[in-house]
């Protein structure tokens, strides 16, 4: 993984050494100290709703989880939890022990995987996959075996053979990861059943981050993995208030699964943050009972600025891959003349004024990974208009 070399981290031990600093935490430092414009880590320029911010704000005055909230969660979220996944999916969740909030989704992954491996089980994530992933599964000591999307009629897409081969009589679990970071890949409803038949069949359980479920495009649908055959009683499901309310900087996510499974889960959780969040937990359950019209008109704002970037970069050369759902899109780089993705990304601020992520980062096999490069589309119309045109000027300038 990206970021400090090992005589910096004389401390560190041998499961992280690997890691580094996050590469959004290089790229966003980056763009500061540049000015670039930052499409690479994944956050909003503009605040989620009014009513929201204001809601937190009541919570906060009110005196509503100024003091530790409940380990899982206050009882309003976990019911509007519960309720939001009744009305989107038909999916039943009892919120007094099949409902679990976490500081954001990050925490979830983590403690999902630190209660549910023993050391050296293997877990299959999909790969490119998200960085916290490969760090989770080291610090709960398993093995991470990735099976890699690869680009297919313009979209990244899943080899249902590779998955089914990638298991091994050492797999635990399923890791999988759809509306998919960074490739802006959905995964069909016939990928998703052919998956849950793989789980069932080999009898493995599934961590499954839908933290994007809102962010679908064109006719491309989410469609939660716990709702196939067999998958309730199997399935962990991760989900995150920062993506679909656009109030990243709260770090209000939760898991949803059957009593046992969220038992297992919260029992890890409860020692690495026990509770997060408080008022923001209040005013998490109001936004997810906004009505359908916000979460439609949030996903067709988010589709036109997607359109915006997708013409701007095509426009400045790169191989624009086809993006249904997340903030992000994945290109190619070699129609520009370039093979290495992190030299790319490296000196794109001084040379187009943008700072993009090298989606290398995201891979066991790198070469596998080296020409793509990941520009994060949820920012006003006229940033990524502006960045589009750097992009523009900096290609022609390198004739
Ligand atoms: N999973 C994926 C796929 C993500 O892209 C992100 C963050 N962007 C997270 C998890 C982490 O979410 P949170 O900020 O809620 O911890
Ligand atoms: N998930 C965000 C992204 O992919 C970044 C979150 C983080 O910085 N850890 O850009």
């Amino acid at each position: 993984m990206a970021g400090m070399t090992s005589s910096a981290r004389p401390y560190l031990n041998r499961r992280l050494a690997e890691f580094g600093t996050t590469i959004f935490a290089e790229m966003s430092a980056l763009a500061a100290s540049t000015g670039a414009i930052n499409l690479g880590q994944g956050f909003p320029d503009t605040d989620g709703p009014e009513e929201i911010r204001e809601a937190a704000v009541r919570a906060l005055r009110d005196g509503r989880g100024n003091q530790y909230p409940p380990g899982p969660g206050v009882p309003e979220l976990r019911s509007a939890i519960a309720a939001h996944q009744l009305r989107r999916y038909g999916l039943s969740w009892d919120p007094g022990t099949e409902v679990l909030v976490t500081a954001g989704a990050t925490e979830a992954i983590a403690a999902s995987l630190l209660a549910l491996l023993e050391r050296g089980d293997e877990v299959v994530a999909l790969e490119p996959y998200y960085d916290s992933y490969a760090a989770s599964i080291a610090m709960a000591g398993g093995r991470r075996v990735p099976v890699t999307l690869r680009p297919h009629e313009g979209a990244f897409r899943l080899d249902l053979d590779e998955l089914r081969a990638a298991v091994t009589d050492r797999t635990r679990l399923l890791l999988i990861n759809t509306p998919h970071n960074p490739t802006g890949t959905v995964l069909t409803r016939d990928e998703l059943a052919a998956v849950a038949e793989l789980a069932v069949e080999r009898d493995l359980l599934v961590v499954t981050d839908e933290v994007y479920e809102h962010l679908v495009f064109d006719d491309a649908e989410h469609t939660p993995l716990a709702t196939f055959p067999g998958m309730r009683e199997r399935t962990v499901t991760i989900g995150s208030a920062g993506k679909t309310y656009s109030f990243t900087g709260w770090k209000v996510g939760w898991v949803t699964g059957t009593p046992e499974l969220v038992t297992a889960v919260r029992s890890a959780k409860q020692f690495l943050t026990y509770v997060a969040s408080g008022p923001f937990q209040y005013a998490v359950a109001e936004a997810l009972a906004l009505p359908d019209a916000y979460f439609e008109a949030f996903r067709q704002d988010m589709q036109t600025k997607r359109d915006i970037l997708a013409a701007g970069l095509a426009e400045a050369g790169f191989k624009v891959f086809d993006t249904a759902g997340t903030y992000f899109i994945t290109t190619d780089i070699r129609p520009l003349g370039e093979t290495d993705g992190f030299a790319f990304c490296r000196s794109l601020p001084e040379r187009a004024g943008v700072v993009a992520i090298p989606n290398a980062v995201f891979y066991d096999h790198r070469e596998a990974g080296a020409p793509f490069v990941r520009f994060a589309f949820c920012k006003r119309a006229s940033v990524l208009e502006e960045a589009a045109s750097r992009l523009k000027t900096a290609a022609a300038a390198r004739g």
